[in-house]
């Protein structure tokens, strides 16, 4: 069911004062910035390798984001694993009774079709599957 990691989601207060370090320190590149209003989201991409780190600050004080700070600070805050195909890969699990947050697959940043997985079924990770088209 799972092809990879897909990316890493990193809680941040600032995309702007975090992507000095990435890039600046580390090297790496942001090389898409997107607003998902959805999930009241600022999102920034850097890839590396076959994956990517994803830099998410909140756009809403009362956004999901914004309560992870808030709760236990700057960090990473889910792992997405690349699905070919999210109906199915749901499906499966709802059979097998694992929770989910999302039974439906809703819309990412990039473009992306993604659904959660609840962290009490994954012993304590956020977990996003995430299917795209590349
Ligand atoms: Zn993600």
């Amino acid at each position: 069911m799972i092809k990879k990691i897909d990316h890493i989601g990193i809680a941040v207060k600032s995309i702007e004062k975090a992507r000095k370090f990435y890039e600046g320190v580390l090297g790496m590149n942001v090389t898409e910035i997107e607003e998902v209003p959805e999930q009241k989201v600022k999102v920034a991409f850097l890839p590396t390798g076959d994956s990517e780190l994803e830099l998410l600050e909140s756009t809403d004080p009362d956004g999901p984001i914004a309560k992870f700070i808030a709760a236990k600070g700057e960090g990473i805050q889910h792992i997405a694993l690349r699905v070919d195909d999210i109906e199915q890969a749901l499906a499966e699990l709802k059979e097998k009774g694992v929770r989910l947050i999302d039974e439906k697959p809703r819309r990412g940043a990039g473009g992306a079709r993604i659904a959660f997985i609840h962290p009490k079924a994954t012993f304590g990770t956020l977990v996003e599957l995430c299917e795209r088209d590349d």
